[in-house]
Formats: C-alpha cells, sequence, structure tokens
C-alpha cells in the first residue's frame, strides 16, 4: 500500500492497541485519517486542527452521518469537530484528548512554530500519547531526483539521529517516555537507511493530576470551529 496508507494504518493499530476515546488529528489536512477513525467503535469524540480551512473543507462532507447513522443509531455517541488554527497556539478545545497525532506535520512548521510545539502539544494539551510522524531523510537517496527535500513546503527533513534527539528531549522535558519505529521499509541490501516515515510513539508517564489547568488562569479560545458533526 502506499506510504500514507501505511502511516494511517498505523494510527489505526496504535488506536485498536490503546482504545483511546478522545482523539485529536493536528495537521488533519483534508480529514481523511479522522475519515478512518470514524469507524473505530472506541472513540467518541474525534478533532481536527489545521492551519489551512480551504484543505479541511475540501472532503469535509465526509465526516458528517449518513441516514443509516440516524436509521440505527450507535451505542456510542461520536462527536467530530474541526478547528482551524496553529499548532503554535494554546485553545482550550484541545484539552482532555487521549490521543493526539501529528502525522507528517512538523516538517512544515517555521522555526518559530517548531519552538513552540512541544509546549503546545505535550505541556498544555498533555494527552496520554502522542504520535509523531516525519520523513527519514536518510532514505531520501533511494529517491531517484530529490535533491533537497521530498516537498517545496517542507521547513526540514531529519535524520534518524536528529528526529531522535529533538523527541528524546522533549520526552524528558514533558515527563513521557518515547519509543521509535517507522513505515515503509527499505529494499533489501538498502537497510541500513531505516524507515521511508520515522514515527515516535510518546506515553504520557503519569496520570494527569486531577485538576491541572484549575489553578492556571484559563486560556481564552483562538482557534475557529469550522465543522461539528453529533451523531
Ligand atoms: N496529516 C495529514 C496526512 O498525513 O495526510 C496531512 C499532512 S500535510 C503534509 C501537513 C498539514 O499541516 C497541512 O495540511 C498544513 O496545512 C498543516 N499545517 C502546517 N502548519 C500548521 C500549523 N502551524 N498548525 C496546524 N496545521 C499546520
Amino acid at each position: 500500500p502506499p506510504l500514507y496508507k501505511q502511516r494511517y494504518q498505523f494510527v489505526k493499530d496504535l488506536v485498536g492497541k490503546y482504545k483511546p476515546k478522545k482523539v485529536a488529528d493536528l495537521g488533519c489536512a483534508d480529514c481523511t485519517l479522522l475519515w478512518m477513525l470514524k469507524f473505530c467503535s472506541c472513540i467518541e469524540v474525534l478533532a481536527g486542527l489545521d492551519i489551512c480551512t480551504s484543505i479541511m473543507k475540501e472532503k469535509m462532507h465526509r465526516l458528517s452521518p449518513l441516514p443509516v447513522d440516524y436509521l440505527q443509531p450507535a451505542e456510542r455517541s461520536l462527536t467530530v469537530t474541526l478547528h482551524h488554527g496553529s499548532v503554535a497556539h494554546k485553545d482550550p478545545c484541545m484539552l482532555g484528548f487521549d490521543l493526539v497525532t501529528c502525522i507528517e506535520l512538523i516538517e512544515h512548521l517555521e522555526e518559530s512554530e517548531l519552538k513552540k510545539f512541544p509546549e503546545v502539544v505535550f505541556g498544555f494539551m498533555a494527552p496520554s500519547i502522542v504520535v509523531i510522524s516525519t520523513p527519514n531523510s536518510e532514505f531520501n537517496p533511494l529517491f531517484p531526483g530529490v535533491t533537497l527535500f521530498r516537498h517545496p513546503d517542507h521547513k526540514f527533513e531529519w535524520n534518524r539521529v536528529q528526529f531522535q534527539s529533538w523527541a528524546l528531549e522533549t520526552a524528558r522535558r514533558y515527563d513521557y517516555s518515547v519509543e521509535f519505529t517507522g513505515v515503509g521499509h527499505p529494499p533489501t541490501g538498502m537497510e541500513n537507511v531505516g524507515f521511508c516515515t520515522q514515527i515516535g510513539v510518546f506515553v504520557r508517564k503519569h496520570p494527569q493530576n486531577s485538576e491541572p489547568a484549575q489553578f492556571e488562569k484559563p486560556t481564552e479560545g483562538v482557534y475557529k470551529t469550522v465543522f461539528k458533526a453529533v451523531y
């Protein structure tokens, strides 16, 4: 299967393993992953965030309930919400999630946004699990014609050491453990380059304090809700 499908399948497998009730996809683009996750019966709340409204709106109708969803109400409730905003900004609508996915997002962030990203995702949202995927630049020589980056919108592409040191430092700072894997196997004889897409799975070490936000001054919402469906 194509690489993007392998990445989405990786997330689906993770959902199967941890059974999160609330999942947020950051940099959700055309909402394909959210649409796939809609069929995971453990999920009750799905949220997407992207800085580009037009790409989110392209196929978002797929997230609306179908007639069959009304005729045969499911036992579980499901709410799907899409927000317009940046991962460089905190918004309380992103609190309380069990799993946060960032698939091929970080390499699109400007330096200033990447700097704020860990505090927003790990410090503020603080879900039990975070999954981050990004290209492994060591694989690039296997792509004919790729000179610098795989995509012109990439601000950087990291090798394994670069990604893993950033991830380990982030995990240490916010009290998560992190394990590394990936999707897209290199051809036989080229195993030393690693996976085409590198993936870090972060698991929060301690259960969250009962009311962490209680003593902080409430953060005002900065995201704009562009879609909401209740099943
Ligand atoms: N996650 C999707 C996937 O795997 O197919 C899409 C990945 S796409 C390569 C990167 C997405 O991140 C784009 O839709 C882009 O608009 C979004 N993005 C870029 N900077 C962002 C930011 N600061 N906050 C939120 N989303 C951002």
